[in-house]
């Protein structure tokens, strides 16, 4: 088996499949010595999406998947697809520019749009409408309305911005400021999508093999050769879309992903109080990357928030997604955790993925991060078209080149800014309730000095009614 740090198995329970329906987990292992036009190593969402592309258009793809399909973050996430990246819009601007922002932009879009017809025509009982709420945890109104205005104005994108009230009407929480609501975002079953896509790439020609980790790879010719512990395949083009557990074969990409293992869980039903208190059925994140929940099923929560840059057992974060889910919705404090799993997801320091070529045939697909449904598919689909009719739009990735993130003690690193950034924006929010119960009190207190002195006035002014009273009466007396 592949060796790395990194090389265990997502522990803990498997998320509840929302459709009831099983993976198919029973896919042969390459036995043969084999050649291909095009090797993809890894069978998460990405590498299942490039292979489906090339293999629709006539390509011979073999997918090598050291464990099974979907066996990490890809079979493990929260199914909420919208567009856009990991990275903050302004960010992205300052690096590349508004017009390279604005074609990054319409590509994640079209990833979503890939997501959504694939789901539509693999497991169509799964998607669900709905929107996602992008909710700010402190009082920035001024800055949500700029990206507002550069997202709906320069990049077309089916956004609007909800005002404070409008957010604590829907979300029963004063952690909550403005947001913008994406109405075009949808929720998707992840692991009956998944599956849906390994079928169909399978309709089309892909040959899956699990069990079948790649533990070298030489690069170095026309043909490639891959190694794996049964059997050796050569390919004009290799794939390597195994995130951050590509191991062996990759070790200095590898090297550039900061491993982050995210906590999810799936809360008992709740009810119709859930519905009192969040009147959304859209997924809801917030801009810190903290929190992300969304209403499943029989009226339960499905909730992701914790993050370690190293494996835990999941079981132990039950605790502390139930603190979050109080923290947010003190209503909500008595909530029973039922299930609670983890994957990890590759984190790169710039935020963003991984799309390209990095010599001649050989191609990256990775770093997708917390948000990769549509990213996965957006690099499925442009890297199909770059082998397929050298279309060179992955070029717009090149600034976010792959820079090391300093192994164990990057790691440490990591965890530690980690850490810092969470109690950063946590104290963020807490000042801008603080500001903003101050501004209330002193609101309150305005109207108290206001009120008193209207009674002030009315009383002097019947003081002085009842004076001229007085004085017209005694004045009719002396007469
Ligand atoms: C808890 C959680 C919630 C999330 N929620 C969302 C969400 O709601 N919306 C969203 O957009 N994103 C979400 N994400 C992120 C998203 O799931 C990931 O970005 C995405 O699945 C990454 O896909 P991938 O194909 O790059 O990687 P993976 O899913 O990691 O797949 C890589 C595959 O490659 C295989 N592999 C690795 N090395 C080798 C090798 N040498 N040989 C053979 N096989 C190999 C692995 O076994 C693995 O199966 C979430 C992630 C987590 C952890």
């Amino acid at each position: 088996m592949i060796t790395s740090a990194t090389d265990q198995a997502p522990a803990g329970t498997e998320p509840p499949s929302e459709t009831g329906e099983a993976l198919q987990l029973d896919r042969p292992r390459l036995g043969v010595d084999t050649d291909t036009e095009v090797c993809v190593v890894g069978a998460g969402l990405a590498g299942l999406t490039v292979a489906r592309e090339l293999a629709r258009n006539g390509t011979s793809v073999v997918v090598l998947e050291g464990r099974h399909v979907g066996w990490n973050a890809s079979g493990h996430n929260l199914g909420a697809v919208m567009p856009g990246y990991a990275v903050a819009v302004e960010e992205l601007i300052a690096r590349v520019g508004v017009e390279d922002t604005s074609e990054l932009w319409a590509l994640s879009q079209q990833g979503a749009d890939y997501v959504r017809a694939t789901a539509v025509e693999a497991c169509p009982q799964t998607v669900r409408a709905g929107g996602a709420l992008d909710v700010s945890t402190v009082d920035a109104g001024d800055r949500l309305i700029g990206r507002l205005q550069t997202l709906s104005e320069n990049f077309g994108a089916d956004v609007e911005g909800w005002q404070v009230e409008r957010v604590r009407d829907t979300l029963k929480t004063d952690r909550y400021f403005h947001a913008l609501h994406f109405p075009g975002a949808f929720q998707l079953d992840p692991r009956c999508y998944l599956d849906g896509l390994a079928r169909l790439a399978e309709q089309a020609g892909v040959r899956i093999f699990e069990d079948t980790p790649v533990v070298s790879i030489d690069h170095g010719g026309i043909r490639k050769r891959i190694v794996t512990p049964s059997a050796r395949l050569r390919a004009s083009h290799v794939v390597l879309a195994g995130n951050l557990h590509i191991g062996a074969p990759a070790l200095r990409l590898a090297g550039t992903l900061l491993p982050v293992w995210r906590y999810a869980a799936l809360t008992a039903p709740l009810g119709d109080r859930l519905d009192e208190v969040i009147g959304f059925r859209g997924s809801v994140s917030d801009d810190n990357g903290i929190d992300h929940f969304r209403i499943v099923g029989d009226n339960r929560l499905m909730w992701s928030s914790p993050e370690t840059t190293w494996q835990a057992n999941p079981e132990k974060f039950g605790k502390a997604i139930r603190r979050r889910i109080r923290t947010v919705f003190p209503q909500l404090a008595d909530v029973g955790i039922e299930n609670v799993w983890s994957a990890a997801f590759g984190r790169t320091v710039h935020g963003m993925p991984q799309i390209g070529q990095l010599r001649p045939g050989l191609w990256v697909a990775s770093g997708f991060g917390r948000q990769g449904l549509n990213t996965t598919a957006a690099a499925g689909e442009l890297i199909a078209k770059a082998i397929l009719e050298r279309d060179d739009r992955w070029r717009l990735f090149s600034p976010f080149e792959l820079v090391w993130t300093g192994g164990t003690a990057g790691r440490a690193v990591g965890h530690a800014a980690n850490v810092l950034s969470r109690q950063t924006a946590a104290l963020a929010g807490t000042f801008s309730r603080l500001r903003e119960r101050a501004a209330v009190r002193e609101r309150d207190r305005e109207m108290a000095r206001a009120r008193r002195l209207a009674a002030i006035k009315v009383r002097s002014a019947e003081m002085m009614r009842r004076s001229s009273a007085l004085q017209r009466s005694s004045r009719q007396d002396s007469l």
